[in-house]
């Protein structure tokens, strides 16, 4: 009986709370911001866990390539022919593969045909003006197959749906089976700077000559995963790649005065090389300061004249997603040792430019090659491969181990201090994406964010320990606002993928990195952030993690539940913008008539229903079901017996509990306590997305107190939450966050001073002593710390 006295007291002082909770906020609902992501995530399973790593079946497949290519500079042409040892790891039989023929993007027949709506213009030109043909003609770009073929040389049945080919297999590929063919094919190499994309070639009309970019060259293998099936997304030019990884041998045949950059470690330096430049890459190797391999000079001279004879490079990379080179006989060359503390790697970084990028390059770009994976090595993995290059190639694009930037100086080598940064900023970036998405391999073909953002906020850190005053774009909680400001229609989830997005750049590099940031900086704090954000690194390096596994390992790691975040970050478009809207002033008063506060409650009736639920029907008309009170079935099988007729009910209507007896303040308690005020700060949250509130307060006397407010105080309402403070000072001011830590996207309602407009007539609280020793509500738990949460500045 006692247990059911307590709990209908609890229970009724519940309703009490709630109650008082509602009528305070007439028109706040509860949504759901604080509700785990549950179903929106897929089922953990043996493949991936619940708690973001890989599970204990974890598996994937794996593609070799040995690759031949012969660069025809006169013809710009590119003809290849490659033999793929493919691994079947997956559980399932495999009827045909999937590769991607990226080259057809340039195509204006073998595209995907993603087209964007269009509008007269009021205003073109006469360059942009021409007329539409319909249908339109082969403008001669895109991948021509030759032949693919088995390891025998029998052909193989293949179809090309635009930017993808299947190859029907004679023979079910099993589990753990490996299968061997080939594929030879061409393409006409098209010029970068006219029709854009990742690959091709830039004319210098100064000096005659082209600067080669081959990336997504060769007809790549898709990804075949747990989570997807075939990635046989088409390729639009817009959402990157998905690939394997794999053991890559190149042998790339060149004109004989061309430098080679590439993927990989360079077998036959001796051979390629003059005897001159082999010593200084030796040298090199070596050098704690970059040292040209190919000189400036050399380079001038090289572009004087072009060689009729042929050069055959050969690389070799292992454990790569991808393989991408360069070609001209433009480059200046330089190279210095950087050793990676943490694994012991000692890495060849290097630069590729001509003499447009000179003043630059041979000035940042080996030196922020190395500075880029010696950090990210930090927060991440250890730089686990040979080499990491940088070419000048008018341009910002990735691939393992070599990634090509922009930044060119003035004809007198000068340069601006924005080209410079631009110039420092991409090359980090890009050499970042070694380990984003080139390692920690994500599907770029459906989430831009899962590379783009993760790489940018690890490239904001990586600037930031480049150049304390480095001005990043990207990355600081307040270069977000902007973006979030933008009416909702323009707005989408980051959650969106790559070919739907608007406002690329927000959207899939700033909004993540800017999440991120917030995370470590105000929600998480660095320490439990950086453990979580490495231990991401380390589980997926050299495998494909998906967002779940991001989610679930950076809470599993921390202790913190991120649920919140995620669905309003990531899932959502909600701004932030909390507001002060109310101050409301109160000092005690000491001099009133003491009472006892009492909660009352009334029993009506009894508390049994006037009806009978189905279940009780059915259970008394079950004959198999004995009941405690039928006192005439085996009994003895219980350990307690529930006899009705021991009961007492208490038909009592109406209880009264007086809870709280107290008695006037002693002149001890009122000395110490008569200089207090209570400041209740009402908040609203007009953007949406929850935050921690963080509060500056100055004080009269010109001292001030931060608290920090963990987003959690929006969980019982999302729209509205007040906070009372009791100081023994005079407040004059308060300003919600007072480092723009939170992206909030209106700082107009974050301040109130107490001498402004928002002022409002003080009033009083009455103070009394609780008698001793007759709490009902349990000593020093009821209790309130005046200076509660308050932490010093
Ligand atoms: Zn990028």
């Amino acid at each position: 009986m006692k247990m059911k006295v307590l709990g209908l007291l609890l229970s009724s002082l519940f309703l009490n709370l709630t109650a008082q909770n509602i009528q305070n906020n007439p028109g706040s609902n509860h949504g759901n911001k604080f509700e785990q992501l549950g179903t929106i995530l897929p089922t953990p399973n043996v493949y991936r866990t619940a708690s973001g790593a890989p599970g204990d079946q974890y598996w994937q497949n794996r593609a070799d390539y040995d690759i031949s290519a012969y660069l025809d500079e006169d013809k710009r042409n590119l003809k290849g022919s490659e033999t793929i040892t493919y691994h079947n790891n997956s559980p399932d039989n495999l009827d045909y593969l999937w590769l991607q023929l990226d080259e057809n993007q340039q195509s204006n027949v073998k595209n995907a045909d993603f087209q964007y709506s269009s509008t007269i213009p009021s205003v073109t030109t006469t360059e942009r003006l021409r007329p539409t043909e319909l249908p339109a003609q082969d403008n001669g770009y895109g991948v021509n197959i030759e032949k693919v073929t088995d390891a025998s040389g029998k052909p193989l049945h293949f179809t090309v749906n635009k930017t993808m080919m299947r190859i029907d297999l004679p023979k079910v590929l099993k589990k753990g089976e490996t299968i061997v063919f080939k594929i030879d094919w061409n393409y006409n190499i098209p010029n970068r700077m006219e029709k854009g994309g990742r690959g091709g070639y830039e004319y210098f009309p100064e000096d005659g000559n082209d600067l080669y970019t081959m990336t997504q060259w060769y007809p790549r293998m898709c990804v075949y995963s747990d989570f997807h099936g075939w990635q046989n997304y088409q390729f639009t030019g817009r959402g990157e790649f998905a690939l394997n990884f794999g053991n890559f041998k190149v042998q790339m045949n060149v004109p004989a005065d061309h430098i080679v950059g590439s993927t990989g470690v360079c077998k036959n330096y001796a051979e390629v090389l003059t005897p001159e430049q082999l010593a200084r890459y030796h040298k090199a190797e070596n050098a704690s300061e970059p040292i040209e391999i190919v000189t400036l000079d050399e380079a001038r001279k090289a572009e004087k004249s072009k060689s009729k004879q042929r050069k055959t490079w050969v690389f070799e990379a292992s454990d790569v997603r991808d393989f991408a080179w360069t070609s001209s006989r433009k480059f200046v060359w330089d190279g210095m040792k950087v050793l990676i503390p943490e694994n012991n790697n000692k890495v060849m970084a290097m630069s590729f430019y001509g003499k447009e990028a000179y003043g630059l390059y041979r000035k940042f770009s080996t030196k922020a090659v190395a500075h880029t994976i010696k950090t990210y090595s930090e927060f991440t993995i250890p730089y686990p491969y040979p080499v990491a290059q940088s070419v000048e190639a008018a341009n910002g694009m990735e691939y393992p181990m070599i990634c090509f930037n922009y930044g060119r100086t003035e004809k007198d080598g000068t340069y601006s201090e924005a080209i410079k940064n631009g110039m420092i900023g991409v090359v980090i970036h890009e050499v970042g994406h070694n380990f984003f998405p080139m390692i920690i391999n994500s599907d770029e073909r459906q989430w831009t964010w899962m590379d783009e953002g993760l790489n940018t906020f690890v490239e904001y850190l990586t600037e930031e320990k480049w150049d304390n005053k480095f001005p990043s774009k990207r990355g600081p909680a307040w270069t977000i606002v902007d973006y979030m400001k933008l009416p909702k229609d323009e707005l989408e989830p980051i959650m969106t993928n790559s070919e739907n997005i608007e406002r690329f750049g927000p959207n899939a590099y700033s909004k993540p990195a800017t999440g991120l940031n917030i995370l470590r900086e105000t929600i998480m704090g660095r320490e439990l952030f950086d453990k979580a954000f490495k231990t991401y690194a380390q589980r997926w390096a050299f495998k494909h993690p998906e967002p779940a596994d991001f989610f679930r390992t950076m809470e599993d790691a921390s202790g913190e539940d991120l649920d919140w975040f995620w669905r309003g970050w990531f899932y959502g478009t909600d701004p932030v913008d909390i507001s002060i809207d109310k101050v409301t002033t109160a000092t005690p008063d000491f001099d009133g008539t003491p009472k006892s506060r009492q909660i009352t409650y009334t029993v009506d009736k009894p508390d049994t229903p006037d009806f009978d639920d189905i279940s009780k029907i059915r259970n008394r008309e079950d004959k198999n079901i004995t009941f405690l009170t039928d006192t005439d079935k085996n009994l003895q099988d219980f350990y307690y017996r529930y006899d009705r007729s021991e009961e007492k009910v208490d038909t009592v209507k109406k209880y009264t509990i007086s809870n709280e007896p107290m008695e006037k303040a002693t002149a001890k308690d009122i000395s110490k306590l008569k200089n207090i005020t209570a400041y209740q700060i009402d908040f609203s949250n007009k953007g949406g997305m929850v935050m921690p509130i963080i509060l500056e307060f100055t004080f009269e006397d010109g001292s001030k107190l931060r608290d920090r407010i963990g987003a959690q105080i929006w969980r019982h309402n999302e729209n509205k939450v007040s906070k009372a403070y009791y100081f023994d000072k005079k407040l004059k001011s308060v300003q919600l966050d007072p480092m723009l830590e939170t992206a909030d996207i209106d700082t107009s309602n974050n301040y109130w001073s107490a001498s402004g407009s928002h002022e409002t007539a003080m009033s009083k609280f009455q103070v009394f002593k609780e008698k001793e020793g007759k709490n009902v509500r349990g000593g020093a738990n009821g209790k309130v710390n005046p200076m509660q949460a308050a932490e010093k500045k």
